[in-house]
């Protein structure tokens, strides 16, 4: 191993990262400096859509280089900003698009702006939340008080209150909570990701559309991980055939370089006044035009049949894991992001994967998660799957 990976990094120590560099990448591969490649079926967790080095990506950039303008702030409008805000608007529901840097942001913004919502339609004590077991939507104070993993919010307490959580599922629990009529907004993520890759069943969606409508709260979809064509749908919300209020979007949308984004409908929209909310780098025209050009590409019709294709092929091959393969309990997900269910801890499956050139990357400590780049060939697919097996396969006598 070279010297920068066993070296103390200057680098505060919240990630437990292997002893490998990486340096390089291609499509679905990444090279470390030691010139080892490995196939990655992580996509830099959901974000490398269109692969490493993508022409999409690069060609984006360096177009808007060549207008100097990197970055303007929001003092002033760009014309790739307001083309990103209407294209997004035109793919998902009528409103409007806030522009910030990370999906924890993006959810940051969206507890604002339902509470916001509410107190424009003359409800100020609409200051609550409903969110469920197995959340995850963010870091920050906000989005970690709505993400259900205690050994992330333990040591952080106290947190941002007035966040409850039931099970995904519990339509009466859902009622019982919006009918104390203090909830402004319910949060979802219709396929949950990093919480264990668990899909969201679509008549839940429509009970929850269903209950907001009648108790006037919003219905918030969080689609960092599983939008932009994971599922292949563009969004996964499209599956159930329900609209959210307000729905928000990161990881994959500007093609690896930082944005998130909120889309609100009209009625959010309109509660939203100049200063209510803002960040500096949100929406700048570099990482918007790049954004433009990803979300262009993937929701292309032919794109997302790609992405049906090769979920279809690498669902049919998972499929036959449990049973089979020992310790392998059930395989479940949507589209290309799909969650392994082992007996032993994940982790040990990841570092062996990775042992035997496999980029995985766990969702809990008992489910392996495969997020391949969308451009992922049936090849690919197949080789990452050898590879899966032979580390389940090592698995056997472990505890
Ligand atoms: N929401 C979901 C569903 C996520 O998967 C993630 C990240 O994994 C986030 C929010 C937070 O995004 P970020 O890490 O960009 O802050």
């Amino acid at each position: 191993m070279t010297d920068t990976a066993t070296a103390p990094a200057a680098l505060v120590g919240v990630y437990a990262q292997p002893d490998l560099v990486l340096a390089r990448g291609e499509g679905c591969w990444v090279w470390d400096e030691d010139g080892r490649r490995y196939l990655d079926f992580t996509a830099g967790i959901a974000v490398n859509a269109l692969g490493h080095g993508s022409p999409v990506v690069a060609s984006a950039i360096r177009s808007a280089l060549e207008t100097g303008l990197v970055h303007t702030s929001n003092l002033f409008p760009t014309r790739p900003v307001r083309e990103l805000a209407q294209l997004l608007v035109e793919l998902s529901f009528p409103g409007q698009v806030f522009f910030c840097n990370s999906g924890a942001e993006a959810n940051e913004a969206a507890l604002k702006f339902a509470r916001r919502w509410a107190g424009s339609t003359g409800a100020e004590h609409k200051k609550e939340f409903v969110s469920f077991r197995g959340a995850f939507h963010g870091r920050l104070f906000g989005s970690l008080a709505a993400t259900d993993r205690e050994a992330y919010q333990a040591p952080f307490r106290p947190l941002m209150p007035g966040v409850h959580f039931t099970a995904v599922g519990d339509v009466a629990g859902v009622e019982a909570l919006l009918a104390r009529g203090s909830v402004a907004a319910v949060f979802i993520e219709p396929l949950q990701g990093e919480g264990g890759v668990n899909p969201v069943p679509g008549e839940f969606l429509r009970a929850l559309r269903a209950l907001c409508d009648r108790h006037g709260s919003l219905l918030a979809f969080d689609e960092i991980q599983c939008g932009l064509g994971r599922t292949g749908a563009l969004f996964a919300h499209q599956h159930a055939g329900v609209i959210p209020d307000v729905m928000t979007l990161a990881k994959p949308l500007a093609g690896g370089l930082p944005m998130g984004a909120v889309v609100v409908s009209e009625a959010v929209g309109s509660a939203l006044r100049p200063g209510d909310h803002g960040t500096t780098f949100g929406g700048g025209p570099l990482v918007a035009s790049v954004a433009l050009a990803v979300v262009r590409a993937i929701s292309d019709p032919v794109f997302l049949e790609g992405v049906r294709a090769r979920a279809d092929h690498l669902v049919q091959r998972l499929s036959t894991l449990p049973g089979r393969v020992p310790g392998v309990k059930e395989v479940r997900g949507m589209g290309l992001l799909q969650g392994v269910v082992v007996e032993e801890q994940a982790a040990s499956i990841v570092s062996r994967a990775r042992e035997l050139g496999l980029l995985v990357v766990s969702a809990g400590p008992k489910v392996v998660r495969l997020i391949p780049p969308l451009t992922v060939s049936f090849d690919e697919l197949d080789l990452g799957l050898e590879l899966l097996e032979r580390s389940l396969a090592g698995a056997e006598g472990d505890s």
